[in-house]
C-alpha cells in the first residue's frame, strides 16, 4: 500500500494514528538536529517531522524539491499551528521514509506566486499543473462539467459522440484539415462544431442531445481564443425559441448554484440585437452598470425603428459633429471632477490605434448646476444642458462624446464605456448578470462578393413570420450600393446569444428544417445547386425524411469556466493550452513530419 491517507486529509481527530503518506516534497527546512518537510499532493499539504534518529539516513539520501516521497509515521498535534492550511494543526512524526523517485531542480517554484514566466510554465505545463492556482481552475472546470451533465441528464438529454474526422462544417472560420492515407489526395476536416451532426440526430429522433465536445477553428488567435476549444453543445426537437431560452437559462442557473452557490433566481433579462447595438454599441453588453449610449447622430440604416437626437447638436456650425457620420455620447457617473490632465489622458486613450478616434469632446455637469465643456465656444449652456438631460446625466457626471464613421464610433464608444466602468469600479467581479440578446439579423452583407453571408450559420431559421420574405424574394443583390433596400437586409433570425457580464458565453438558433428553405438559404449565400449537393447533400437528403422542427445552442465551456473563476484568460482553465501563435510549446507542436509519413500519404511538400 503506497498510502493510507492523502496529504490533505489528517486532522486533530487523527492524532496517534499510524499513517502512510506519499507525495511530492514541497520544502525541506532543517532546524538544528531536526528536519521539517512539507509533503504535497492534489489534496493538500502536510508537515512531516524527521527527528534526529533519521539524520544519518537523510544524509545518505538527501531530499530535494519535488522528490516523490513515502513516509510512515504517527500523527501528532503541532505546537506551532498553521491556520492557513487544513492540516495545520497536526504533523507526522516520521518513523520510516523511502524515496519513490528523485527530481531534478524544477525550472520554477511550484507555489502560488511562482517565479516562472508564462513561457516557462507552458513548456513545463506538467509542473505548472502541480500548482494550487492551476489545480483550482481545473477543479472548477470539472465542477462546471459535472453540474452541466447532471442538469442535462435530469432533463432527458443524451450524450452522443459525433466524429472528429468529417467534412467541412462552415461556422465562419477556417477548417483544420487532415490528409487521408486510405484515400490519397483527400482530406478530412476537423469539426468547427458538431452542428450538422446534432441536427441529423434530431432527424433520427434523439430529441434531446448534448455533448461536452472539442471544436476546432483555424483562426488567428486573440488573447481569449484557442484553436481547439470546448463547447457544451445541445440540440432539442419540437421546440420554439422560448423553450430553448427557458431550458438553458435553467442550465446556467444550475451551474451558478452548484459551482458558486449563487441563487440566480431572477428571470434573465432579454434585449433585441437592435436595442443592444443602439443602447450599448455592442451585441454583448455588460449590463451590470447602467450607462447607455445617447445617439446624437444618426440612426444607422440597420436600426429600423430608432430616431436620433441630432437636433441637440445641429445648427451651431461645429464641423467635427456636422461632418461626422455618427456622434455618440455617454455619461459617466461621478466623474465631473476629472482634471484637465485626466481628460487629456482619456483623449489619448481614444486616439490609440486600437480605438482609432480623432478626439474626444467632454461636458462636465458640475455639482453646482453649471456646465463646462471642451466645446463651450460652440454650445451655449442651454444647449449643453439639453444634451446632458438627454444623456441622463446627473450633477457630478462627465459626458464623453465621440464622433466619426458609424461602425468605428459605435465600437469606440462601447469600448470607452467599458473602460470608464472599469476605472469607476462599476464592473464588480463578484456580481453576475445574465442577458439574452435576441433577433439578430439573419444576414450580413459581404461587400467583396456582393452577396449575403449567414450571421450565425447557414442552418439558422428566419423568424417564422419572415420565412415568406425569404422564399418569395430573389436573394441576388442587383443594386450593390443600395443593398440595404433588399428585402433580405431586414430579415431577423430566430437566433439568441447568452451574455454574461459583457461576454458571449453561448449562442444558438432555431434551425431550418424544411428542405426548400434550406436550399434558398444556401442559394442566398451564393451556392449553386451543385455546390449545395457537394457540401450539404447529406443534410438536404435527411430533410426529405421527416425532419422535426428543432433548435439548440452551444456554450463556450472554457470561457464560462474562466468567468466563473474570475479570470480573463481561458488558457488558465485548460490543462494543456496552446499559446497565442497556436503552438503547444511543451510538445513543440505543430512540427514537421517524417518523409515516411509523407510517402504513406502520397503527399509531396512544396511550400509556397
Ligand atoms: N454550432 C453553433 C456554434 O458553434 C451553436 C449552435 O448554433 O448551436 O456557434
Amino acid at each position: 500500500m503506497y498510502r493510507s491517507h492523502t496529504c490533505g486529509e489528517l486532522r486533530l481527530t487523527d492524532v496517534k494514528k499510524e499513517v502512510t503518506l506519499a507525495g511530492w516534497v514541497q520544502t525541506v527546512r532543517k532546524f538544528g538536529s531536526i528536519t521539517f518537510i512539507d509533503i504535497r499532493d492534489r489534496y493538500g499539504i502536510t508537515q512531516l517531522l524527521f527527528s534526529e534518529s533519521l539524520n544519518a539516513q537523510l544524509d545518505a539520501n538527501p531530499l530535494g524539491r519535488e522528490f516523490v516521497l513515502q513516509v510512515k509515521g504517527t500523527v501528532n498535534e503541532r505546537s506551532n499551528k498553521n491556520a492557513n492550511i487544513a492540516t495545520g494543526e497536526i504533523e507526522i512524526t516520521v518513523t520510516e521514509f523511502s524515496i519513490l523517485n528523485k527530481s531534478v531542480v524544477p525550472p520554477f517554484t511550484i507555489q502560488d506566486d511562482t517565479d516562472g514566466g508564462d513561457d516557462l510554465r507552458m513548456k513545463y505545463r506538467y509542473l505548472d499543473l502541480r500548482r494550487n492556482a492551476v489545480k483550482k481552475n481545473l477543479e472548477l472546470r470539472y465542477s462546471v462539467n459535472r453540474s452541466a451533465r447532471n442538469y442535462l441528464h435530469e432533463n432527458s438529454f443524451m450524450d452522443i459522440e459525433t466524429p472528429f474526422l468529417i467534412k467541412s462544417t462552415p461556422e465562419g472560420a477556417r477548417d483544420f484539415v487532415v490528409p487521408s492515407r486510405m484515400n490519397p489526395g483527400q482530406f478530412y476536416a476537423l469539426p468547427q462544431s458538431p452542428q450538422t451532426f446534432k441536427q441529423l440526430l434530431m432527424v433520427s429522433g434523439y430529441d434531446r442531445y448534448y455533448q461536452i465536445v472539442k471544436c476546432f477553428r483555424d483562426e488567428d488567435l486573440r488573447a481569449d481564443r484557442q484553436p481547439e476549444f470546448t463547447q457544451i453543445d445541445c440540440e432539442m426537437s419540437f421546440v420554439e425559441q422560448e423553450d430553448i431560452l427557458n431550458m438553458f437559462e435553467g442550465l446556467i442557473k444550475r451551474i451558478f448554484k452548484d459551482v458558486k452557490n449563487i441563487d440566480y433566481t431572477e428571470k434573465v433579462e432579454r434585449m433585441t440585437w437592435e436595442d443592444a447595438m443602439w443602447n450599448y454599441g455592442n451585441d454583448k453588453p455588460d449590463i451590470r452598470f447602467d450607462i447607455k449610449l445617447l445617439n446624437l447622430k444618426k440612426p444607422s440604416t440597420v436600426f429600423t425603428n430608432k430616431t436620433d437626437n441630432a437636433s441637440l447638436i445641429n445648427g451651431v456650425d461645429f464641423k467635427v459633429f456636422d461632418e461626422a457620420e455618427t456622434v455618440i455620447a455617454i455619461s459617466i457617473p461621478g466623474a465631473s471632477e476629472y482634471t484637465r490632465k485626466q481628460t487629456d489622458e482619456l483623449t489619448e486613450w481614444v486616439k490609440r490605434p486600437q480605438i482609432g478616434m480623432k478626439g474626444l469632446v467632454f461636458i462636465k455637469v458640475n455639482t453646482d448646476g453649471t456646465y463646462k465643456s471642451s466645446v463651450d465656444k460652440f454650445y451655449s449652456e442651454d444647449k449643453l444642458k439639453a444634451i446632458a438631460t438627454a444623456a441622463n446625466a446627473k450633477p457630478g457626471d462627465l459626458i464623453l462624446i465621440l464622433a466619426g464613421t458609424e461602425e468605428k464610433t459605435r465600437k469606440a464608444t462601447s469600448d470607452l464605456r467599458m473602460y470608464m466602468a472599469d476605472k469607476s469600479g462599476l464592473r464588480k467581479s463578484d456580481e453576475y448578470k445574465l442577458l439574452w440578446v435576441l433577433d439578430f439579423p439573419l444576414f450580413e452583407y459581404a461587400e467583396e462578393d456582393n452577396r449575403w453571408v449567414a450571421r450565425h450559420h447557414p442552418f439558422t431559421s428566419p423568424k417564422p413570420d419572415q420565412i415568406d420574405v425569404m422564399i418569395n424574394n430573389d436573394p441576388v443583390i442587383k443594386d450593390a450600393a443600395n443593398y440595404l433596400a433588399h428585402p433580405y437586409a431586414n430579415i431577423k433570425a430566430n437566433a439568441y446569444d447568452m451574455v454574461l457580464n459583457g461576454n458571449e458565453i453561448g449562442g444558438g438558433s432555431i434551425r431550418i428544417f424544411q428542405k426548400e428553405l434550406q436550399e434558398k438559404m444556401f442559394a442566398a449565400l451564393g451556392m449553386d445547386k451543385e455546390e449545395q449537393q457537394h457540401k450539404f447533400g447529406f443534410l438536404l437528403g435527411a430533410f426529405e425524411y421527416g425532419a422535426p422542427p428543432h433548435g439548440g445552442l452551444a456554450f463556450g465551456f472554457d470561457r464560462l469556466c474562466a468567468i466563473l473563476g474570475g479570470s480573463e484568460s481561458i488558457r488558465d482553465f485548460i490543462a494543456f493550452p496552446k499559446n497565442n501563435s497556436g503552438r503547444d510549446v511543451m510538445l513543440d507542436a505543430p512540427s514537421t513530419i517524417d518523409d515516411k509519413q509523407f510517402d504513406e500519404l502520397q503527399i509531396k511538400l512544396d511550400l509556397k
